[in-house]
C-alpha cells in the first residue's frame, strides 16, 4: 500500500466496512433465504404426503371387513366406519359423539358391557371376549371384540380402539363339528367297550387256552382297542367342553381318595413296560377340597399314562402334597422330556410337541389328552403346569387345587 492509498482508505475506510457489512448481510439473507425456500418445501410435500396417507387411512379402514370404533380416553365415540352400519343396522350418526355404555346399551348384555367398559376404561387393560350381540332389528348374532386402550407418554389413556367382527357363521360351523364330533363318538363309544370285554375275556383264556403268539397279538389289538377309547373319550369330553355341557359333581373330598387306586392300576401298567413306578403318599391326610372325582380321576390318568408312554427307561415318581392353601399331585419321570420351543403349546388343542420330535413320530396320541385336563383343573379353580430340562431329560407335570377354607 503506497502512501495515497493509506490516505484515500483512512478516509473512506468506514464507508467500505458498511459496504462489506452490507454485503455480507445480503449473502446471509440469500442463503437464509434459499434454506427458508428448501424447508417450507419440504413441509408442503410432507402435508401432501400426510394428506394421502390420512386419505388412504380413512378409505382402508372404512372399507375392512370388521367393525373399528374409536373412542376418547373417557369413552366418547370419536370415529365407526361402516361396516358397523352393515353389521348392527344401527346409523353411524346415532352413536358418534356418544358414550360407549349408552350407545352400545341395546346391543350388547349389560354384564358383558359393564366387564368391557371397566376393563377399558378404569383399569386401562387390553379387552377380548366374545359375547351374543342384538342388532337393531332384535336379531341375534355372535361378537368377537377386542379393545385396546391407547396411550400418551405419562401413561394416560387417550384413545380406545375397538375391532369386532360378527362370527355368527364361524359360530355355527364350530357347533355342527362339535355337534358331529359328539355324535360319532357317542356311537363309537359302545362298541369299542364290548370289544374291550371280549378281548379282556379272550386274553384272560375265558375261552379256552391261547397259544403265546395268539396271546401276543391280543394284547395288540387290546392296546390298539385302549387307545381308540381314550382318543374317544377325549373328543367326547372335548366336544362337550366347547358346548359348554360338560357337567362337574363337586364334592368334599380328598386326593387320595381319588389317586391311590389309579396309582395301583397303573404301577402294573409300568411294569409291563419295564419301568418303575414310585408313589410319594403324603404321611397325614391332605386337607379336603372341592373335587370331582370322576373328572380329576381322568386328568390323572392322562399324566401318568403320558409319563409312561413318553418315557423309554428308567420311570416314575407320583407324589401328593400341600403347597401353601393347595393340594398338590405330580408325576415326575426320567423319559423323554420337553424341548423349550414344545412348553408353550402343551396346553393346546391337538397340541403334540414339535413336529421334527422324534417322540410324536413314533408313539400314537392325539394331542387332546393336556388340553381337556387344563379345562377340569381350570374348572376346579386350580393350576396346571408342567416343567422339563429339556429333550432326553425328563419332565414333570403337576396340577394344583384349593384347599376348601375353613
Ligand atoms: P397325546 O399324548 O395324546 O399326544 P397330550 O395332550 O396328553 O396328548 O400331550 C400333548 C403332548 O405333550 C404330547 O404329544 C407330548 O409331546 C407332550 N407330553 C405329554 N406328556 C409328556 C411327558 N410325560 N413327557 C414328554 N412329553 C410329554
Amino acid at each position: 500500500m503506497n502512501g495515497t492509498d493509506f490516505f484515500y482508505f483512512q478516509e473512506h475506510g468506514a464507508l467500505f466496512i458498511i459496504i462489506y457489512i452490507l454485503l455480507f448481510l445480503t449473502f446471509l439473507a440469500f442463503i437464509f433465504g434459499l434454506l427458508l425456500m428448501k424447508r417450507l418445501n419440504e413441509e408442503r410435500l410432507i402435508n401432501e404426503q400426510q394428506k394421502t396417507d390420512l386419505i388412504k387411512f380413512k378409505l382402508a379402514v372404512q372399507n375392512v371387513y370388521d367393525i373399528i370404533m374409536i373412542s376418547d380416553g373417557a369413552g366418547r365415540i370419536l370415529f365407526v366406519n361402516k361396516m358397523f352400519e352393515v353389521t348392527t343396522f344401527f346409523r353411524v350418526g346415532e352413536i358418534v359423539g356418544h358414550n360407549l355404555s349408552e350407545a352400545l346399551v341395546e346391543h350388547l348384555p349389560a354384564d358383558f358391557l359393564e366387564n368391557m367398559l371397566r376393563t377399558v376404561l378404569r383399569e386401562n387393560m387390553m379387552f377380548d371376549g366374545e359375547t351374543s350381540a342384538k342388532r337393531k332389528n332384535g336379531e341375534e348374532y355372535f361378537l368377537k371384540i377386542n379393545i385396546s386402550p391407547i396411550f400418551d407418554e405419562y401413561g394416560k389413556t387417550v384413545f380406545c380402539v375397538a375391532i369386532m367382527r360378527d362370527v355368527s357363521k364361524e359360530k355355527e360351523i364350530e357347533q355342527a363339528k362339535s355337534d358331529f364330533v359328539s355324535i360319532v363318538s357317542h356311537q363309537l363309544r359302545t362298541p369299542l367297550t364290548v370289544i374291550k370285554g371280549y378281548v379282556s375275556m379272550l386274553k384272560e383264556s375265558g375261552f379256552g387256552a391261547l397259544s403265546d403268539q395268539q396271546r401276543v397279538i391280543l394284547s395288540k389289538v387290546y392296546d390298539s382297542n385302549e387307545h381308540l377309547i381314550n382318543l374317544v373319550q377325549d373328543l367326547l369330553n372335548m366336544s362337550r367342553i366347547e358346548a359348554g355341557r360338560i357337567k362337574y359333581d363337586f364334592e368334599e373330598g380328598q386326593l387320595e381318595d381319588v389317586a391311590n387306586n389309579i396309582v395301583e392300576e397303573m404301577t402294573n401298567v409300568a411294569k409291563e413296560k419295564g419301568l418303575y413306578l414310585k408313589y410319594e403318599k403324603p404321611t397325614s391326610p391332605l386337607p379336603k377340597v372341592r373335587v370331582d372325582k370322576e373328572k380329576i380321576r381322568q386328568v390323572i390318568i392322562n399324566f401318568i399314562d403320558n409319563a409312561i408312554k413318553y418315557t423309554p427307561q428308567g420311570g416314575l415318581t407320583v407324589s401328593l402334597s400341600t403347597v401353601a392353601d393347595h393340594v398338590r399331585f405330580e408325576v415326575s419321570d426320567t423319559g423323554l422330556g420337553i424341548k423349550e420351543d414344545e412348553m408353550n403349546n402343551l396346553f393346546n388343542k391337538y397340541s403334540r410337541g414339535s413336529d421334527d420330535s422324534s417322540k410324536t413320530k413314533t408313539i400314537k396320541g392325539t394331542g387332546l389328552g393336556l388340553y381337556v385336563a387344563k379345562m377340569m383343573v381350570e374348572a376346579h379353580k386350580g393350576v396346571i403346569g408342567a416343567s422339563s430340562d429339556g429333550e432326553n431329560k425328563g419332565s414333570i407335570f403337576y396340577f394344583e387345587i384349593p384347599v376348601i377354607k375353613k
